[in-house]
């Protein structure tokens, strides 16, 4: 419990805070009042003046002030409100609602005076703002905000000018510096910080004067104090999960070598030089009673899967467990029949387990499991409830950058056992930059294969507006004809397997139309399980020739023989992602081609990462290219997993921070112990408290 300071009083204390606000703030893991002080604004709104209609740009927000000149109900497919409104610049807005009440439809009155804030989009009689924030102008006078207005992350139920009062309230109890700081003294005047206390005031009630652009960016100096403070916490917050985890056993997996020698023998390959040191770096871990942490990183097609099946075994060598974990169902499988083939010629059958193997097999998986069967390959599932192992010695994660933190950890407490922990071994096919690994991955060890296997081709990229797809269909035509197989991949960038399967479905109709003589699959992630395993079989076979997929054949899938991949839409995707889809070909000794389809008009930025693509088949390079472009949200992946979700830091923009964080973060951990679990409790609030209660 923090000391019942100003900062540690319960949200309930503050003026105007009942049973109902409070329940709403602690859905938002706001429950003291120094939750409040750091629960930052998203973004801003510019309320303080008013754009002529005439000058609205599409794309940007912006308030404007007219009078209401029509006002038409109808149903287009669904129930529309259309207001157009009129300003002194003679030019005309149209304000659309699909969702809106009696009431409120029946406000806008011919004559009647609105001022309207919102994203300004391209409509058909001109420019429109698809529900804006409004309100109705009485009397003459617009009042304008005197500053900019802050938009907070909120919960259903919970209005940004509710929440907003509410972060004004606690403001009034922020202490002096003194009580704030938690940094030492002389820690933070080696660094030039800014004050605490102003930096908190500046984000929350930015100065009529402030500058908006370096807010907007998040470059301003109040946010840049947070960012580091903030990046700072993180880093020690995995530091001491890795310290925790180190202070435990594990079992030191020696092995005799006997299941990894017949393993390698068996291979129709030999080990490339980078997979045979990452393997001895992972064989040196195993061999120690201490809780191996240690993350692979290697390109797309660098093999790392015989380095986890040769880490595999040097568990079972020694008489425990194995697991290997995979984000995604597609994936799990193709692991399982690698591990399968590999390791049935030693007398080892793996136990494939996922959430789709139910009933009386999942039962008998189950209990294998439970009974020592010395490898198990899954989904989540695996970490999920109900799966007891007998002695798990060796936790496998592939693709990292879809689980977060704490799935990583609730594999390893499955396999605890009193005081002995498994090791853990993470494999990610996103290269990272060293800076940016440092931070994102402070709790891990990391080795890099950093060389592909020998008889690759590089892909050969090219950009094609979506305008000429037919040449690309006929592109498709001739590969095929010549015996090669091709990739179509739909690519959405909502991250909703519905619409995805639905574009799919439409490219599949009109491949199959226009290229009749062509058998062709269809993969997406609505399919049975069954029917997706088919498909896959299938254009392994060869029996299909063209397979068209959404991204769910982003990761791990293997058919040497496809040459040719098509990616719709790939201006939306990110570097990173693009790489891993392209890594799908380029996998025999065919020359292979990819075709990045994209339609017009091209943002600069678009073009820049089109261009990025053509130039490199670099793995690091186009790391290091997206961390520019884009930042690392894309790069990691954690938008869909809401990992290292930063309030304020952003690890491409503060990336110059993160020297200085990695360096301050080493002292704070030798000379102040302490201090890790009140950052944390400051910044990861309610969630940090749970983890230690
Ligand atoms: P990734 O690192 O992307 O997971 P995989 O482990 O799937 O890569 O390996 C990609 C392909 O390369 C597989 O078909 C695998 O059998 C093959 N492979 C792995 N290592 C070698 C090697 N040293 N020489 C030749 N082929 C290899
Ligand atoms: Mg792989």
């Amino acid at each position: 419990m923090p000391p019942a300071d100003a900062g540690g009083a319960l949200v309930s204390s503050l003026p105007g805070v009942g049973p109902a606000l409070g329940e709403a703030l602690r859905k938002l893991g706001l429950e003291r009042v120094q939750d409040l002080w750091f629960h930052l604004p998203l973004r801003y709104e510019d309320r303080t003046r008013l754009t002529p209609i005439g000058d609205l740009r599409i794309g940007e927000t912006a308030q404007v002030d007219g009078v209401v000149e029509t006002v038409e109900r109808g149903f287009r497919f669904r129930p529309q409100l259309r207001v157009t409104i009129r300003d002194g610049s003679q030019a005309t807005l149209t304000l659309r609602f699909f969702h809106f009440n009696r009431s409120q439809a029946e406000q806008f009155v011919p004559g009647t005076r609105f001022v309207c804030f919102g994203e300004v989009r391209y409509g058909q009689a001109g420019p429109e703002i698809v529900h804006p924030a409004y309100r109705r102008v009485v009397g003459d006078i617009v009042t304008l905000e005197d500053r900019l207005t802050p938009v907070y992350p909120t919960t259903e139920g919970l209005g940004q000018k509710r929440l907003a009062a509410v972060v004004q309230r606690a403001l009034d109890r922020l202490p002096s510096d003194a009580e704030l700081e938690l940094v030492p003294a002389p820690l933070r005047e080696s660094l030039h910080l800014a004050s605490l206390r102003e930096a908190l005031l500046a984000v929350h009630r930015p100065e009529p004067g402030d500058d908006v652009a370096a807010l907007a960016l998040g470059r301003h100096p109040a946010q840049q104090r947070l960012a580091f403070e903030e990046l700072l916490t993180h880093h020690l917050g995995l530091k001491r999960l890795r310290a925790q985890v180190r202070r435990h056993r594990a079992p030191a997996l020696l092995g005799d070598g006997r299941l990894r020698v017949a393993l390698r023998d068996g291979l129709p390959f030999a080990l490339t030089q980078a997979q045979a040191r990452v393997a001895a770096e992972i064989e040196r871990d195993l061999g120690s009673a201490s809780p191996m942490l240690r993350l692979v990183q290697g390109d797309v097609g660098s093999g790392k899967t015989v380095v986890a099946a040769l880490a595999a075994l040097a568990a079972v060598e020694c008489g425990w467990q194995a697991a290997l974990v995979a984000p995604t169902e597609l994936l799990a499988e193709q692991h399982w029949r690698n591990f399968d083939a590999w390791m049935r010629p030693l007398g080892i059958e793996p136990v494939w387990l996922s959430g789709k193997v139910q009933g009386r097999a999942r039962e008998k998986a189950r209990a294998s499991v439970a009974g020592g069967a010395p490898i198990v390959i899954g989904t989540h599932a695996l970490i999920q409830e109900g799966v007891e192992f007998h002695r798990l010695g060796l936790a496998i994660i592939d693709e990292q950058h879809r689980f977060g933190v704490h799935q990583r950890l609730t594999l390893s407490e499955k396999g605890r056992d009193g005081d002995i922990v498994p090791h853990q071994l993470v494999l990610t096919a996103t290269p990272i930059p060293r800076t940016l690994a440092m931070t994102a991955y402070a709790d891990l060890d990391v080795s890099v294969i950093d060389e592909l296997p020998p008889g690759r081709t590089p892909v050969q990229t090219v950009a094609i507006s979506d305008a000429r797809r037919g040449a690309v269909i006929e592109r498709i035509r001739a590969a095929c004809a010549e015996g090669r197989q091709a990739y179509w991949v739909c690519t959405l960038i909502e991250e909703s397997e519905q619409l995805e399967a639905q574009a799919a479905e439409v490219a599949f109709a009109e491949l199959t139309a226009a290229l009749p003589e062509l058998r062709i699959g269809l993969v997406h992630g609505r399919l049975k399980a069954k029917e997706k395993q088919a498909a896959m079989e299938a254009f392994k076979a060869g029996e299909t020739r063209l397979l068209v997929a959404t991204t769910v054949i982003e990761v791990g899938v293997d058919v040497p023989n496809a040459s040719l991949m098509v990616i719709e839409n790939a201006e939306r995707l990110g570097l990173a992602q693009l790489h891993q889809l392209r890594g799908r070909v380029g996998r025999g000794r065919a020359a292979s081609s990819c075709v990045l389809l994209y339609r017009n008009p091209l943002s600069q930025m678009a073009r820049a990462r089109l261009e990025v693509m053509r130039e490199t088949g670099d793995g690091f390079r186009i790391a290091e290219k997206d961390l520019e472009l884009r930042g690392p949200g894309e790069l990691l992946g954690t938008r869909q997993t809401g990992q290292l979700q930063f309030r304020v830091a952003d690890l491409a923009r503060d990336a110059h921070l993160l020297p200085d964080v990695q360096r301050i973060g080493e002292t704070l951990l030798r000379e102040y112990p302490g201090l890790a679990q009140k950052l944390m409790a400051r910044w990861i609030g309610a969630a940090a408290r749970y983890v230690d209660a």
